[in-house]
Order: structure tokens, then C-alpha cells, then sequence
């Protein structure tokens, strides 16, 4: 079972970055108003993640960490878990196999909480404590019994880097939760939770860009959008600014990038990244779901028309057109 388990982390943890995804993801499923993500040495030596949300019961906190015990019961095109699609159930275990864990959890129902360590995939101890409701869990040593692994790791700088990447996009993607990343003692980005995307896209980005954004609704035909495209003015060196999430998870399709990119080269030549911010619904029956986990990257049924309608959306709010 540990073989495995490690062989499995393989594919799902790749870096700091993958871990954080991983349990901030669960704390949004757990219904979690805010989320606190703290790294040290680009999260390599140490990651904290605590969450406000259910808590896990005792009883199911062993459960939890073996492979495909998940507890939710998820049909293959849900597309709400696309992006986690092919490692349902592995994460805790995946973690817990290459690194040293120690979570401390508890549910409202419960006076006291559990503190759980499981280092190597071999536990090592479980306790009551003393706890708030919510879940927090310590991550050391990333790869420490994977020395094949821990070589590919970058420098401490650029896996912080791609941590903070993560964080912003969950936190724009994620308005109405509130998330603090703290790196090396430092705070980096701190969200309200209240809910208002503009109000997130001004912490992560700024005044200018703020003052700057263009609405982006439009809801047709089992498809819709909300949210914010920049104006022409600011264009950006890179897809880095070009930000949108399909049923609330980050993903990838070049079939958007193209379509945002070509409404704004037609609209002014000199537009060639845009900064965008917003979200798409759309029915399951639209996407692929084969996507390869890892990459993130997505792919539609019928592109032409997934294509031609963020064409159209974006194309009418740049010239201010109601669609
Ligand atoms: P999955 O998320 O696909 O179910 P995971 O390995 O990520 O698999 O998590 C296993 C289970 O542990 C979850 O289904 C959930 O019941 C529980 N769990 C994990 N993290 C949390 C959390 N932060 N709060 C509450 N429950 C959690
Ligand atoms: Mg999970």
C-alpha cells in the first residue's frame, strides 16, 4: 500500500504548489469561509494550511488518508472537480506518503479535536486536543523519503513563486472566501471574502487595472460568463493575466485564450494579452472530460461554438454593445 501510494503521489504531487492545491481544494469543499496558507523555503521544509470548514470526524480522520476512501460520491462528468479528475480520493494519501504530516482536525458536533501524524504513509500517532472547528495541516519535509523527487524541486524562490501564482487565482476565483498566504513570516495576500470580485482583483492587482474593467455578462444557450475583461488600454507581456475558471476551478483551453485574444486584436491591433478576469458555467455535456489531471487542460465538444460565443461576448462589452 505505501509503494503505491508513494508511486501515486508521483503523478499527483509534483512540487509545494500541488500540495497546497490539493488541500485547498478540500477546504473548499468542506465549506470553508477562509483559508490560510503559510510557507517556508518555498514550502519545501513547511506548509500550513488551516481551514474554517467541517472538520473530520474522528471516527473518519484514519479513513481519510487511504487511497479512494473519499466520501463523496462524484459521477465522472462532474466537471465542479475536473481539474482534480483522476486523483479522487488520493490526495491525503498521496501526501502523506512523501512528506510528514501532522493535521489537527475538528467538527462542530465534537468538544475535542484530533490530532493525527502520519509521516513516510506509516502513521505515527492519533490524540484528542484541544482545537477550534476546522482543519489545519502541517507539512514537512516534501519529498523527504523521495530523493529522485526532491532533485526536480526548484529553487525556494520559484516554488513560493508558483504557491503565490496559485494562491491569487484561488482567491479571485474564490471571492466569497476569504485567503491569507503568508511567506517566510510575510503576508503576501490577504482577501476579505466579502464576496465582491472587483474587490479581489484590486488587492491582487491594483488600482489602475481596477479602474480599468469592463463587465463581461452574458448567459446563452447552456453556457454563461461573469465577470471582467480589462480595457484595451492595458495589455499585458504574457497569458498570465488572462484569467478565467470553468465551473469555479482553474483549468486551461487554448480555445479561450484564442477567442480572447482575437476579440481584442480585432477590436485594436495593438492588444495582444489581455487581462480578463472571469467565470464560465457550463454544462457538463459540453466538455471533454478527458483531461490529463495534472495539466489542467480542457477540452470542449463542440469548440467552433465555445469558440464563436466568447468571441461574441467579448467582442460586444469591448464596444460596450448589450448582448
Ligand atoms: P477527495 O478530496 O477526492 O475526497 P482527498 O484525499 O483529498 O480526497 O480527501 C479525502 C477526504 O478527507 C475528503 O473526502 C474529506 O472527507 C476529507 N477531508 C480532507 N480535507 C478536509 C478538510 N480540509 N476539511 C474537511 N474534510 C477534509
Ligand atoms: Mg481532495
Amino acid at each position: 500500500q505505501i509503494t503505491i501510494d508513494k508511486i501515486a503521489a508521483g503523478e499527483v504531487i509534483e512540487r509545494p504548489a500541488s500540495v497546497v492545491k490539493e488541500l485547498v481544494e478540500n477546504a473548499i469543499d468542506a465549506g470553508s469561509g477562509s483559508v490560510t496558507v503559510e510557507i517556508k523555503e518555498g514550502g519545501i521544509s513547511y506548509m500550513r494550511i488551516a481551514d474554517n470548514g467541517c472538520g473530520i470526524a474522528r471516527d473518519d480522520v484514519q479513513n481519510a488518508f487511504l487511497r479512494h476512501s473519499t466520501s463523496k460520491i462524484r459521477a465522472a462528468e462532474d466537471l465542479e472537480h475536473i481539474a482534480s479528475l483522476g486523483f479522487r480520493g488520493e490526495a491525503l494519501s498521496s501526501i502523506a506518503a512523501v512528506s510528514q504530516v501532522e493535521m489537527i482536525t475538528k467538527t462542530k458536533e465534537q468538544l475535542l479535536g484530533t490530532r493525527y501524524q502520519i509521516a513516510g504513509g506509516k502513521e505515527e500517532e492519533l490524540e484528542d486536543t484541544g482545537a477550534s472547528d476546522g482543519t489545519t495541516f502541517l507539512i514537512r519535509q516534501l519529498f523527504y523519503n523521495v530523493p529522485a523527487r526532491r532533485k526536480f524541486l526548484k529553487t525556494p524562490i520559484t516554488e513560493a513563486s508558483h504557491v503565490g501564482d496559485l494562491m491569487t487565482r484561488l482567491a479571485l476565483s474564490h471571492p466569497e472566501i476569504s485567503f491569507q498566504f503568508i511567506n517566510n513570516g510575510q503576508s503576501r495576500l490577504h482577501t476579505s471574502g466579502n464576496g465582491n470580485l472587483k474587490d479581489v482583483i484590486y488587492h491582487v492587482y491594483g488600482r489602475e487595472i481596477t479602474a480599468n474593467l469592463i463587465p463581461l455578462e452574458y448567459k446563452n444557450n447552456g453556457l454563461s460568463l461573469s465577470g471582467y475583461i480589462g480595457a484595451p488600454l492595458i495589455s499585458r507581456g504574457n497569458r498570465n493575466f488572462e484569467n478565467y475558471f470553468i465551473n469555479g476551478r482553474y483549468v486551461k483551453s487554448n480555445i479561450i485564450y484564442r477567442a480572447i485574444e482575437d476579440a481584442y486584436k480585432d477590436f485594436s491591433m495593438q492588444h495582444k494579452f489581455p487581462f480578463t478576469v472571469f467565470h464560465i458555467t457550463i454544462d457538463g455535456e459540453h466538455v471533454d472530460v478527458n483531461v490529463h489531471p495534472t495539466k489542467m487542460e480542457l477540452r470542449f465538444n463542440n469548440q467552433q461554438e465555445v469558440y464563436n460565443t466568447l468571441y461574441e461576448a467579448i467582442d460586444s462589452a469591448l464596444h460596450g454593445r448589450e448582448l
